[in-house]
């Protein structure tokens, strides 16, 4: 999300009193008293001059002597006495500001103060922020100038860095991870299988029973997937990938062999969300009209994954449902809308009865 911190930086004023002789002091009239100063010496101040005893405190009333005073809303003041009584109060220390000060949202502030205590700190340089930045769905705010020069991690989209993610790695795939990602990631085949497991017995409480045993799961990298799939558009996305074979022999189906390909070191949501899509591919090779639609396949299997996802009370599942919701693909994000559409409509039930029926999505969802 783009925001932009407002705030102004201002002055308060302390300025240097200039005092002259007078050479002619017929032409001088006091400002404040109104008559000419002929004595011997006078005070000048913005362009207008007084008798040195007429050029007074608006707070005390007496005359201001020393070379420094203040001056406030048109009146001039003894420092201590604007100090102690006229100068605006920093809403951090209480104290006067007599220096620079920023102004935020109605309050002032010592400008160290506000940036040591109020204002927004990029979570990934440290530095106040002033001025455009981004806020993650996680809650980090960034410096836009971060942008394309630091690393993001893939699979939280957090820049990368020891104090904001507790740093981070690069597989040799390519792919980045930050040190909070890598806290959950799945690497090992019993865990993955586990898992994998659950996701199938949880999609089978919504009529998507996979009625299939055998399906092999494997935990690749990246360029594994690139092998196994010809669609390289959206490779950078694509976390599985399920390998299908139908051995026909005269005609009829024989032998149906499913394999599921997962990214090894994802974090575990992302493992049980592409678990769910993966499935719900092997459910439509099972169930559904085999010349589908893309559109009616991908949304059907981005659905899946929310339905996982939703009963999940952990922050990383609503992210990654903020990522299916916002997903701009005209396959997978297009896809995944429209078949949400359609069960808010029709419910699972419906969904599931249309997809086994239908290898288009009907018009209207
Ligand atoms: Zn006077
Ligand atoms: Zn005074
Ligand atoms: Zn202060
Ligand atoms: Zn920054
Ligand atoms: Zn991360
Ligand atoms: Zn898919």
């Amino acid at each position: 999300m783009k925001m932009s911190s407002k705030l102004t930086i201002a002055l308060s004023f302390v300025i240097i009193i200039s005092s002259g002789a007078v050479l002619y002091a017929q032409s001088l009239t006091c400002a404040q008293c109104g008559n000419s100063i002929t004595s011997g010496s006078y005070v000048s101040v913005d362009g207008k001059v007084f008798h040195p005893e007429h050029f007074r405190c608006a707070y005390c009333g007496r005359k201001i002597e020393s070379v420094q005073y203040n001056k406030h809303n048109g009146y001039y003041y003894h420092p201590e006495h604007y100090e102690q009584f006229i100068a605006p109060r920093c809403a951090v220390c209480g104290q006067a500001i007599l220096g620079q000060y920023v102004e935020y949202e109605g309050k002032k502030y010592h400008k160290d103060h506000y940036e040591e205590q109020i204002a927004l700190k990029c979570s990934y340089c440290g530095l106040p922020i002033n001025g455009q930045y981004s806020i993650t769905f996680w809650g980090e705010t960034y410096h836009d100038y971060h942008e394309g020069r630091a690393v993001k991690c893939d699979y939280c989209q957090r820049y990368i860095s020891d104090e904001g993610t507790a740093g981070g790695i690069k597989y040799e795939d390519g792919r980045n991870i930050c040190g909070i990602c890598l806290t959950s990631v799945i690497n090992d085949d019993n865990v993955a299988r586990h898992l994998f497991e659950e996701v199938k017995k949880e999609l089978r409480q919504y009529r998507i029973d996979i009625q299939w045993d055998e399906i092999g799961l494997y935990l690749v990298d990246r360029n594994y997937i690139a092998g196994l799939s010809n669609e390289t558009r959206v490779i950078e996305k694509q976390t599985g990938f399920t390998y299908h074979r139908f051995e026909t022999i005269r005609g009829t189906v024989r032998n149906k062999k499913f394999d599921i390909y997962i990214l090894r070191g994802m974090p575990e949501m992302e493992f049980i969300s592409t678990a769910a899509h993966e499935l719900m591919h092997v459910w439509l090779y099972l169930n559904a009209p085999y010349d589908m639609d893309k559109m009616m396949s991908e949304g059907s299997a981005n659905y899946a994954s929310y339905l996982v996802l939703k009963k999940r009370t952990l922050f990383r599942a609503k992210y990654l449902i903020d990522n299916l919701e916002k997903d701009r693909d005209i396959i997978y994000g297009d896809g995944y809308r429209r078949i949400k559409r359609l069960v808010r409509a029709k419910r699972v039930n419906g969904w599931l009865d249309i997809i086994t029926e239908k290898e288009r999505l009907p018009s209207g969802y």
